[in-house]
């Protein structure tokens, strides 16, 4: 088969970068190999997000920027299929092609199972709406895609969770990824498997609302739970050999049940740092935005959760300038921030989404009063990180050495507590967790040395492993 090359730009969240590591999995067997050269590409996929307005547009500057590549393959006689992936795809369906003619198919986050036959049809000449899908279909894409290649490194994800029916009022989630549903337990300990097998040590659960997570239980005795929930799913994960760092990320402050903050004080290898967000601070904001909590159950919550785990690093979002936000409910984020304490997080300006209830609300916030509110948070929300990257100066924290670094002869890896660390390091430890001193402190990462290696994880191979339940049967 010739080798077709595929170049993927992934914008957004960690699940889009899963996805993205999926849809090429799913286009290997039509000869696609990955490029970083859009120039030397025959199909473009941009993986896109909805989040927020300036997310959205920078998909229509790309393909603007894309179209002289599109005639320039033409002009020399072959064909370059673009295809626009992912929430924006799902938000604006068949608008994409009108918008920017050189998109030939259009596909949601749910349908990426279909991409090839799309790719098909699209380099045999199609064009026009029959590339556009964006379905919710009934079948659920895990059950047709092929397994994963391998190739995530180190630190891999795992899709766990999608879609969300919490309807926030100023979030599209629940309109682009759709109704909350979670994968079979079963599916997810194989994936593992798969991911550790390949060289992963660590690996993130991934879900919009991944602490909703409630798949179907592997088959078992008569009178176990037909479904297991994530705290769960984390005790079957932890048994995995090789297994060394298990994370989850996002989490809704709701879902943190007693299983799960058990599991922080129970299970070594769930790691320390937890990305929880709260949005505001405001009990009359945080209802306005639908998220069915108090600031004060989120405070207590918090102290639960350190009562388990009391090093536990807490990381979160927030949104300033949210339809009807006052200086005083704005200040009072500022106070629950104070009163955590974040390691680090993530700071936005309300962004108005069409079709969110929040969007119809008359009384929106002018930009300026939301520049000024998210420079305040975000000096808090930096003062804060860098005093936790200052408290770890003299420790000896485990770090997994996950990628290179900048500069040559650098590795670069994050503690447990999610710290971006750098540091010196043959690049033969690459993949291998390693003790490391704390020797100085940056507002995002802190530089360290290497003080010992820890004992290379045991690997069991999934090809062996499966060959020996061929032979047992
Ligand atoms: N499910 C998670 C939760 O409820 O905490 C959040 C997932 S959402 C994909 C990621 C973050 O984007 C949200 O926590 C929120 O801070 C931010 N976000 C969502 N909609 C936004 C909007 N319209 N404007 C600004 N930020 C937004
Ligand atoms: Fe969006 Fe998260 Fe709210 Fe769901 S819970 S609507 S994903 S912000």
């Amino acid at each position: 088969m010739t080798t077709k090359k595929l170049y993927i730009k992934t914008y957004g969240c960690q699940m889009n970068v899963y996805d993205s590591a999926r849809m090429a999995d799913v286009l290997a067997p039509l000869g696609y190999a990955a490029t970083e050269v859009p120039e030397q590409a025959d199909l473009i996929l941009l993986n896109t997000c909805h989040i927020r307005e300036k997310a959205s547009e920078k998909v229509f500057s790309e393909v603007g920027r894309l179209r002289p590549l599109k005639q320039a393959a033409e002009a020399a006689g072959r064909r370059l299929v673009i295809a626009v992936a992912g929430c924006v795809a799902q938000a604006e369906g068949e608008e994409i092609q009108r918008r920017a003619p050189a998109v030939d198919i259009v596909l949601g986050p749910q349908t990426y199972h279909r991409l090839p036959e799309l790719v098909r049809r699209a380099e045999g000449g199609e064009r026009g709406r029959g590339l556009v899908d964006t379905d919710f279909p009934v079948e659920s894409k895990f059950d047709f895609l092929p397994e994963e290649t391998g190739g995530q490194g180190p630190a891999a994800f795992l899709s766990v969770q999608e879609g969300c029916d919490k309807f926030c009022s100023f979030c599209v989630v629940p309109y682009t990824r759709g109704a909350e549903s979670s994968r079979p337990a079963a599916q997810v300990l194989d994936e593992a498997r798969r991911l550790v097998a390949a060289g992963a040590v660590e690996i993130t659960l991934l879900g919009q609302n991944v602490n909703a997570y409630h798949g179907e239980a592997p088959a078992t005795a008569a009178g176990a739970p037909s479904s297991w929930g994530l705290a769960r799913l984390i005790a079957a994960l932890a048994e995995i050999e090789g297994l060394e760092r298990i994370r989850y990320t996002t989490s809704h402050p709701r879902d943190m049940d007693d299983e799960l903050i058990a599991a922080h004080r129970d299970v070594p290898a769930l790691m320390p740092y937890l990305h929880l967000p709260v949005q505001a601070g405001s009990d009359r904001v945080l209802a306005a935005m639908n998220r069915k909590h108090s600031a004060d159950d989120y405070r207590r919550l918090v102290e639960r959760l350190r009562a388990a785990r009391p090093d536990l690093a807490l990381s979160g979002d927030f949104i300033v300038g949210f339809p009807g936000e006052r200086d005083q409910d704005f200040a009072q984020t500022l106070r629950l921030v104070s009163d955590v304490g974040y390691a680090q997080a993530y700071s936005f300006k309300y962004s108005t989404r069409p079709g969110t209830p929040a969007a119809a609300v008359e009384e929106q916030v002018p930009d300026p009063v939301k520049a000024e509110r998210l420079a305040m948070l975000q000096q808090l929300l930096g003062a804060q990180q860098l005093a936790f990257n200052q408290a770890s100066v003299g420790r000896r924290l485990p770090v997994l050495l996950e990628r290179a670094g900048k500069h040559a002869g650098q590795l670069a890896g994050r503690s447990p507590y999610m710290q971006s660390v750098t540091l010196e390091a043959p690049p033969r430890l690459l993949g291998r967790i390693a003790e490391v001193e704390i020797l100085e402190a940056h507002p995002n990462s802190v530089r360290g040395r290497v003080a010992a290696i820890e004992p290379e994880p045991v690997r069991v191979d999934s090809a062996a492993r499966g060959c020996a339940a061929a032979s047992a049967a």
